[in-house]
């Protein structure tokens, strides 16, 4: 894969010398000194410590966002950035999942990377197998979200039926009659809020008894002067809702 290189970061080590000491964020360094320097290097006592300085300076300048697993063509650690890419491809989680796996003359299974690098040149038909699966996730996500969509909708219907078993304060529909906009005398297309409120109320009482105003489950709470509250307090809201999660 074609990774860019990034400018790498840049550091001068104490004397004895001063070589230009370059990390890439695997651990690795690269030294650039004159044979000089590595002729002094290799007599001088303190190189050790020159070493020392070296290899911690690697270890310091590590990135976690990389892959930094040897690769098996460079002996080298992969630069594979992913914070910026996702899931090294050739040694993430699922890099064996991508494979051709068709037999080989030797038995073994095919270890081309699909993912990496598309279709294997060998046996191309592992390829459709990949685009299959690909595609059958696709058709499995759509479903899912179709039907959460279809779960909502049957909610919102089955809230407005409800909503309409109820009096409305605010146009006095009857039960069982929808909204009525006061203004034009028409019958509205959404069912006025405090009915709507009203409804969320009832569910809230059916769900919880409210610590608030010591409403018992199904009784609606009141207010400090013990007349019908519109909306159930808070704390019974709140208890309201975890009933409804953890059911
Ligand atoms: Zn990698
Ligand atoms: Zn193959
Ligand atoms: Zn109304
Ligand atoms: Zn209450």
């Amino acid at each position: 894969m074609n990774e860019k290189a990034e400018i790498p970061q840049q550091s001068r080590l104490n004397p004895p010398d001063l070589p230009v000491v370059a990390t890439d964020g695997t651990g690795w360094t690269t030294v650039s000194a004159s044979p000089a320097w590595w002729r002094a290097a290799g007599q001088d006592a303190a190189w050790t410590g020159v070493a020392e300085q070296i290899a911690a300076l690697g270890e310091g300048s590590v990135r976690s966002a990389l892959c930094r697993v040897t690769t098996a063509t460079t002996g080298r650690p992969c630069r594979h950035n992913t914070a910026v890419h996702g899931p090294c491809p050739h040694h993430g989680p699922d890099h064996e999942a991508g494979r051709c796996g068709a037999a080989t003359k030797s038995g073994a299974p095919c270890r081309w990377n699909l993912v990496v690098h598309g279709a294997c040149p060998n046996h191309p038909e592992s390829w459709e197998s990949i685009v299959q699966a690909r595609e059958q996730q696709e058709r499995l996500a759509a479903a899912a979200r179709e039907q959460e969509q279809r779960r909502l909708e049957e909610q919102l219907a089955e809230q407005y039926a409800e909503t309409l078993l109820l009096p409305c304060s605010y146009c006095a529909a009857s039960p069982g009659d929808r909204c009525i906009s006061p203004g034009s005398g028409q019958v509205s297309a959404k069912l006025h809020t405090p009915r709507v409120k009203l409804r969320a109320h009832h569910a809230d009482a059916a769900a919880a008894a409210c610590t608030g105003c010591d409403a018992a489950v199904g009784e609606l709470c009141r207010t400090s002067t013990g007349r019908p509250a519109v909306e159930s307090h808070a704390p019974r809201r709140r208890a309201a809702e975890l009933a409804v999660d953890t059911r």
